[in-house]
């Protein structure tokens, strides 16, 4: 079994700044509101004690960050990971300001992160963690100023125990402070599967414009949890052939195609996806880099970089992961002619459904899966297409043109605003 390093030492924060300058540039950007982009609104960090199972209490330290609320209220996941940093969230708060932008939904971008390996704890422990971490951010968080939702290794269930928590200490319940939540309790149809609808709505618009067949493709994943593994099913819906997978111990690759279902099941039982019978074993670099024409990204941050963006084979690539592509691959990839769907645009389908769920929860509605995801296509598509325009009116790579788009909305929701006071 390969056991792969989880993130390479590239710091996200300094990736997401230059994918901004980038954009301001091209857009001629005003310099005052090129230096209060470049920059958090508000970074939160507290050291918060928990009760472990064997008696003793553990410190740990999470963030909350709030990029910028110039379009409304912060929204962004909520991270369990031992690699998390404040540096990381700072990336991925940034990164939320233009996702929300793109796909034009009224929010600002945060996130907020615990250092923890959540597998190490019981269930209780998660608990006692995710209650007290609520607790923390609570000076920053509210259904009108920030909401929190999923990310790596947090859960429907996490989603409860943080609206729990926050309903407790309001005294009623309060639904559209996270969302995420199990349906139960105010979450919406098709949350789970968003993000991956998102992606694959977003494939289905890029192989029309290049012309690539989906019944005839292959496709490779790298991340077979929420986002990954969804995608992957959405995929052989759509008649390809999912040739390889992989999660934090390895891949798998077999070029006939894997069965998707199969290989959900065997992961739930082995904890891994390697073993997985009639499949050959690799490791997380050869799942980028095997024959396919569609290649998902889906784990962490700086997985594409300027060492094997070239070894690429697929000709379209779809960032359901966030950050998973280093600016100094993403030249790499534009010189080869590779079409990139970047993060901000590709994986929205997350946060749009959490809009929805939160709409639905401010208005005590709830409506169909059907008109979710009819809401959620609308979107996506518009978006798309919005991007792809201007990637081809200026000659550009689709991650620069997502970011004029973001950028430029963003600045202009804050020029109307006006410089306070
Ligand atoms: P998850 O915890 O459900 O799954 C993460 C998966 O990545 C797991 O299968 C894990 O084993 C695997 N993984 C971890 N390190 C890896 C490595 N080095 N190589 C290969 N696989 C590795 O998380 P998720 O919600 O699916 O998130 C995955 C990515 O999608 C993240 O970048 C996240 O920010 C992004 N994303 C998620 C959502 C959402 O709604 N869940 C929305 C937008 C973006």
């Amino acid at each position: 079994m390969t056991t792969e390093p989880v993130t390479a030492p590239i710091n996200a924060w300094a990736v997401a700044q230059q994918q901004f300058d980038l954009a301001a540039e091209r857009l001629h950007l005003d310099e005052g509101i090129r230096r209060v982009l470049r920059e958090p609104r508000r970074e939160f960090t507290c050291h918060f004690p928990v009760h472990m199972d064997d008696g003793s209490v553990r410190v740990f330290t999470g963030y909350r960050v709030q990029h910028n609320l110039g379009r409304g209220p912060a929204k962004g996941g909520i991270r369990y990971h031992q690699d998390v940093s404040i540096d990381e969230v700072k990336a991925l708060a940034m990164w939320m300001t233009w996702k929300c932008a793109v796909v034009g939904i009224p929010y600002g971008g945060g996130k907020g992160g615990v250092i923890v390996d959540p597998k190490q704890l019981s269930m209780r422990e998660l608990e006692a963690l995710s209650r007290r971490f609520f607790t923390e951010i609570e000076v920053l968080v509210g259904p009108e100023r920030d909401i929190p939702a999923p990310d790596v290794n947090t859960t429907p269930q996490i989603m409860a125990w943080f609206m729990d928590t926050y309903s407790m200490h309001a005294g009623y319940t309060v639904p559209g402070v996270v969302t995420g939540k199990p349906i139960s309790l105010g979450g919406s149809e098709g949350r789970n599967e968003a993000t991956a609808r998102g992606t694959v709505y977003c494939v289905v618009e890029a192989a029309r414009h290049l012309g690539i067949e989906l019944k005839k493709a292959k496709v490779s994943v790298q991340g077979f949890g929420n986002a990954g593994s969804i995608a992957a099913q959405l995929m052989v819906a759509e008649g390809s052939s999912v040739v390889a997978v992989s999660d934090s111990t390895g891949g798998i690759h077999n070029p006939n195609g894997l069965d998707i279902a199969k290989v959900i099941n065997w992961k739930k039982e082995h904890g891994t996806v390697q073993g997985f019978p009639g499949a050959k074993d690799i490791s997380n670099p050869e799942v980028l880099e095997v024959e396919c024409d569609i290649l998902i990204p889906a784990a962490l941050e700086n997985q594409i970089t300027a060492k094997n963006a070239g070894n690429i084979k697929a000709r379209l690539i779809a960032e359901a992961a966030n950050g998973p592509t280093t600016p100094e691959a993403d030249e790499i990839l534009w010189k080869n002619s590779k079409f990139m769907i970047p993060d901000i645009l590709c994986n929205a389908g997350g946060v749009t459904v959490s809009y929805f769920e939160w709409v639905q929860d401010l208005n005590r509605d709830h409506w169909s899966e059907q008109v979710v995801n009819e809401k959620l296509k609308e979107i996506m598509v518009k978006a798309f297409t919005e991007t792809l325009a201007i990637a081809r009116r200026e000659q550009i790579y689709m991650r620069t043109a997502a970011y004029m788009l973001a950028v430029q909305r963003v600045a202009d929701a804050m020029t109307m605003r006006g410089l306070y006071p």
